[in-house]
């Protein structure tokens, strides 16, 4: 992954820069002057633009924007804090007579090495089994699940990039055969890696920060209704009243898009809302707002049951076990929720076989070793009498991943389990010839179930994503549920379930809404409604 940071002003005057990547600010620069990008917070701001995510970050007349060219695995509440303490930085220094550039520049610099620190996961891993509650369902407490870095990198042009994947992998056997889990037990202090002469730095900085500026913070306050806040404030004076549809409709169309749902999606909610309404006479705020309710209620809620358990148990006579597999892009937590739905069955007494089918990506098998292993343990230490193991068949391309399906088919029929959780390899949704063995794997393992990972982060690009996963099985076969991951790292911007939904009428199965195993949730309806008219 490659990431770049600059401070600019509102004229495009660039103050600072790391990583001398600008040109692709150009564009993001053009969302914010064009007020197209997606208002995570007030004065916080993100987008996606060329398979690139943006943050932006505005305090008083400065802007600090950073990009990573992959998914970033950073929760967006950490880059917030980050971007706007660089800016208190920068500002604090311009306003003294005699400007320290160099100082200025270290300080930054470590900042941003800091906060890309928070997503070298090898060195933060903490691993440490809780003692089970009673009433709960209890997880692992981690702060961070992936003990494998993942990846494979090169250095190219003067920084890390992330290889291809459609490029060869190292497929070494004795390599992979050297990893050990217990390290993932070593609970490491992030002090550590900062460099001696660093902690003055860290000193200052933290002069810097804790001198408080209450004026701008409160300014921001008062801003963060925004348009559309001021525009419900001024408009809840007429809610018995009727009004003009035309400028309710478009007010609620731009809440909807600043929700993150699509432009195209949320054009279409609104249309439908306005064909329901035609013809009707004094309408009041009351009436659209209640129409748009029961339609974004009825896109979310699941027209077929979504009853797994139930579906599970009802196998439980047949001689193959109930056959899952879990498909997506890379990086949005196809495995973590595989391990999260297998803790649940677990739960559930159920016997869990998880089958390695990404034998594509370094790491990918190692990775399920850990989340098995981590999982045994944790059954263990509960009266379950589930089993839970891993099948793998190591890596290797072509027919490799059919064989490996159905050879896990063969052994979890034969050796008693209820269910089989297949992990596939995560592929870049709009490359075709990535996402062809799809429908091979879908022919050939023939899953009860087929299960979409779709990270609450990406937005507009969740349309596409969720249309193009749902078309790669072929005319016969569709996804059967989404699971939502990472939705405790947006907020109320929940608008990427609107798209996916409304794209392919596949439901949500769960929510992912954190790093634990525990961390998942059955989507209330209600909750994500109010959050989208909030
Ligand atoms: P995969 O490549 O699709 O298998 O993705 P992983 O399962 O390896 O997950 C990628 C990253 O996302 C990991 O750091 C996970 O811990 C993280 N992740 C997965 N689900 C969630 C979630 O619901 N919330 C948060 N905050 N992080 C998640």
């Amino acid at each position: 992954m490659s990431q770049s940071l600059i401070v600019f002003k509102p004229s495009g005057k660039v103050e600072y820069q790391y990583n001398n990547k600008i040109t692709p600010f150009n564009e993001f620069i053009s969302c914010i002057v064009n007020e197209t990008t997606n208002d995570l917070d007030t004065n916080f701001f993100t987008t996606r633009l060329n398979q690139k995510r943006f943050y932006g970050y505005k305090r008083d007349q400065v802007y600090v924007a950073i990009y990573f060219d992959a998914i970033t695995t950073i929760d967006s509440e950490k880059i917030k804090s980050s971007l706007n303490s660089i800016a208190r930085t920068f500002i604090k220094f311009e306003d003294e007579d005699d400007f320290d550039n160099t100082k200025l520049t270290q300080l930054i610099d470590l900042q941003f090495n800091q906060l890309m620190l928070m997503k070298s996961d090898v060195k933060t891993v903490e691993t440490k089994l809780e003692t089970p509650k009673p009433d709960t369902i209890t997880a692992i407490n981690k702060k961070k699940v992936n003990p494998i870095n993942k990846k494979m990198r090169k250095w190219e042009g003067g920084e890390m990039v992330d290889v291809d994947s459609s490029q060869v992998l190292d497929y070494s056997v004795g390599q992979l055969s050297n990893i050990d889990d217990s390290s993932n037990l070593i609970s490491i202090d992030d002090s550590n890696f900062i460099k001696e002469n660093e902690l003055v730095l860290v000193n200052e900085l933290q002069q810097i920060l804790q001198d408080e500026d209450d004026s701008i913070d409160n300014q921001n306050k008062h801003q963060s209704g925004g348009l559309t806040g001021k525009f419900f404030q001024k408009i809840s004076g007429y809610l018995g009243g009727s009004i003009n549809v035309d400028d309710v409709s478009k007010k609620f169309y731009e809440q909807l898009i600043s929700k993150n749902v699509a432009a195209s999606t949320s054009k279409i909610i609104i249309d439908k809302i306005n064909h329901k309404l035609l013809n009707k006479s004094g309408i009041t705020f009351n009436v659209y707002k209640q129409t748009l309710i029961d339609e974004l209620t009825k896109i979310l809620t699941p027209n077929v049951s979504t009853d797994l358990l139930y579906d599970i148990k009802k196998n439980s006579n047949s001689q193959r076990p109930y056959v899952i597999s879990i498909v997506g892009v890379n990086g949005v937590g196809k495995s973590t929720n595989l391990a999260k739905l297998a803790y649940w069955f677990l739960q559930n007494n159920l016997n869990v076989l998880i089958c390695a089918c990404d034998t594509f990506r370094s790491g990918a098998v190692e990775q399920l070793k850990v989340h098995v292993n981590n999982l045994k343990r944790l059954n263990d230490s509960t009266s379950s009498n589930a089993k839970i193991d891993l099948f793998e068949k190591g890596y290797g391309s072509g027919d490799h991943v059919v064989a490996t399906a159905k050879a896990a088919i063969q052994y979890g029929s034969e050796n008693q389990f209820d269910v089989i959780l297949i992990d596939t390899a995560g592929r870049t949704h709009s490359n075709t010839r990535l996402m062809a063995p799809l429908k091979k794997f879908g022919d050939a393992a023939n899953p009860d179930k087929i299960i979409m990972v779709g990270e609450a982060l990406v937005g507009t690009d969740s349309v596409e994503q969720a249309l193009n996963f749902n078309n790669a099985f072929g005319n016969k076969r569709n996804l059967d549920f989404f699971i939502i991951s990472k939705v405790d790292t947006v907020g109320d911007l929940v608008g990427t379930m609107i798209n996916m939904v409304m794209a392919t009428n596949v439901p949500i199965l769960f929510l992912g809404t954190g790093q634990t195993y525990s961390d998942i949730k059955r989507l209330s309806t209600k909750t994500v409604v109010e959050m989208l008219l909030n």
